[in-house]
C-alpha cells in the first residue's frame, strides 16, 4: 500500500498550483486537518489563499509554515513526465512542487495527524500558516497573515518552515536563520556631449568609478558564530550612448547585499549614503529591502527538531543560515523561534524536480518526532 505521505503529496502535485494559484490545495490540507480536531481561517488577499489553521487554544504554538504555490514548469519539453502528473520512478517521487514543497506538506499533515491520534490530549497547539504566494512577490501571504495574527495579539512559539533545507541528504541541514538581503538602483548624473570638448561635460562614468571602487571594498563586518561576513555584490552597471563619441548623462549600477545580524539595513544606508556624499557627486539612489536577517539560537524548538533528527536518522544535522531568503524572515520579527527542515534541495526550481520516497517518509517521522519532544 502507498504511505499515506505519497499518496497525499501526489495528490498536491497534480494540482496545478502555479504562483499564485492554490488550485484547492490548502483545501484538500483542510480536510484532513478538521479531521484532527483543527479549526481553520481562510485569508484571501488580492489574488492569494492564505490559510491559519489551529488545533488547540493554550500556549506554547507549535506552527507547521509553507506554501502550495509552485514555480512554473519551464519547458515542457524537457520534462521527462509531465510537471503535473506525478510518477514514482525506482523510489523516486516527480513532479512540480514534490521537493519544494508538496512534499514537506504532506509529510506535516501524516506526522500532525498520526501525533493527535496518539498524544490526543498534548500540550499547547498546532497550528499551520499556508501560503500560495512564497514563490510569487510575497506580497500578500505570509507577512499579511502575520500582520492579521499580530493585530489580535496571537503568537506563534515555534516554527517549522518545510523549504527544502537539505543538501546531500534528508535532515543533514537545518535552517535556522537566514541573511538579510537589500538592493539599490545608484543613478550617477553627470552632463552629456561631445568626448573632444571635455570642458562642456561631467562624465558619469568617471563620477561613479572611485564610488564603486569604494563601495566595492569595503569590510562590513567578520560575520558572527552563526552568518558568514557581509557581502556586497555589484550586479549591473548601464550607462553610454552605444556611441563613440559621447559621454552620457547618466550612469546607472544595482547591487545587493547579503548581510548577517551584525548589521542593520539601517547601518547600511547610511554608510553607502554618506561615502556617496564624500564624492561630493550628483546622485539618485533607491532602495529595495527584501529581508531583515534574523536567527534561532538553540533553544526549545532546536533541540526539539535536532533530538528528532537523532532518534529518526541517528545523525546529528548542523545548523545553517545560508541560501536565499524565504517566509521565515515574516515569522521570526514576532519572536518566534523558526526553523527550516525540508528534503534535499538539489532539484528545486529545475526541470524534472524530483524527491525521495523514502526521504519523505523518514521526513514524516522527524517531524513526528519533533511534535512529541516539543509538546508531549
Ligand atoms: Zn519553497
Amino acid at each position: 500500500m502507498t504511505h499515506p505521505t505519497i499518496a497525499l503529496a501526489q495528490a498536491l502535485i497534480a494540482r496545478e498550483s502555479v504562483t499564485p494559484e492554490d488550485a484547492g490545495c490548502q483545501q484538500m490540507m483542510q480536510s484532513h486537518l478538521s479531521k484532527a480536531g483543527f479549526e481553520h481561517e481562510i485569508l484571501v488577499f488580492e489574488d492569494t489563499t492564505n490559510m491559519w489553521s489551529r488545533r488547540g487554544d493554550k500556549s506554547p504554538v507549535f506552527c507547521f509554515a509553507g506554501h502550495t504555490d509552485v514555480v512554473p514548469a519551464g519547458d515542457l519539453s524537457l520534462w521527462k513526465t509531465p510537471p503535473f502528473e506525478p510518477v514514482i520512478k525506482d523510489g523516486v517521487l516527480y513532479g512540480r512542487g514534490a521537493a519544494d514543497m508538496k512534499g514537506s506538506l504532506a509529510a506535516m499533515l501524516v506526522a500532525t495527524e498520526r501525533f493527535v491520534k496518539d498524544y490526543p490530549d498534548h500540550k499547547g497547539s498546532i497550528a499551520y500558516l499556508i501560503t500560495s504566494d512564497e514563490e510569487g512577490p510575497f506580497i500578500n501571504g505570509t507577512t499579511r497573515v502575520i500582520d492579521t495574527l499580530e493585530a489580535r495579539n496571537e503568537k506563534i512559539d515555534m516554527c517549522i518552515v518545510g523549504e527544502p533545507s537539505s543538501s546531500l541528504q534528508l535532515a543533514d541541514i537545518v535552517k535556522n536563520g537566514r541573511r538579510g538581503s537589500i538592493s539599490a538602483k545608484l543613478t550617477f548624473h553627470g552632463k552629456q556631449g561631445h568626448v573632444a570638448y571635455p570642458d562642456h561635460v561631467t562624465n558619469p562614468i568617471h563620477l561613479a568609478m572611485p564610488v564603486l571602487a569604494e563601495l566595492s571594498q569595503i569590510h562590513w563586518d567578520n560575520g558572527n558564530e552563526y552568518f558568514p561576513e557581509t557581502s556586497f555584490q555589484l550586479t549591473n552597471i548601464e550607462g553610454g550612448t552605444g556611441a563613440l563619441n559621447v559621454v552620457p548623462q547618466t550612469v546607472t549600477a544595482w547591487f545587493n547585499l547579503r548581510y548577517s545580524t551584525e548589521l542593520t539595513d539601517a547601518i547600511i544606508v547610511e554608510r553607502v549614503e554618506s561615502i556617496l556624499k564624500q564624492h561630493g557627486v550628483k546622485y539618485d539612489i533607491e532602495w529595495t529591502y527584501n529581508g531583515k536577517p534574523f536567527i534561532t539560537e538553540p533553544g526549545s524548538l532546536v533541540n526539539s527538531v535536532q533530538k528528532a533528527i537523532e532518534t529518526v536518522v541517528g545523525k546529528e544535522a548542523s545548523l545553517s543560515t545560508s541560501g536565499g531568503t524565504s517566509d521565515g524572515r515574516f515569522i521570526a520579527p514576532t519572536g518566534a523561534q523558526v526553523i527550516e527542515l525540508g528534503p534535499v534541495n538539489k532539484t528545486i526550481h529545475q526541470v524534472n524536480e524530483c524527491v525521495s520516497c523514502d526521504d519523505l517518509i523518514t521526513l514524516t517521522d522527524i517531524y513526528y518526532q519533533s511534535l512529541v519532544n516539543a509538546l508531549t
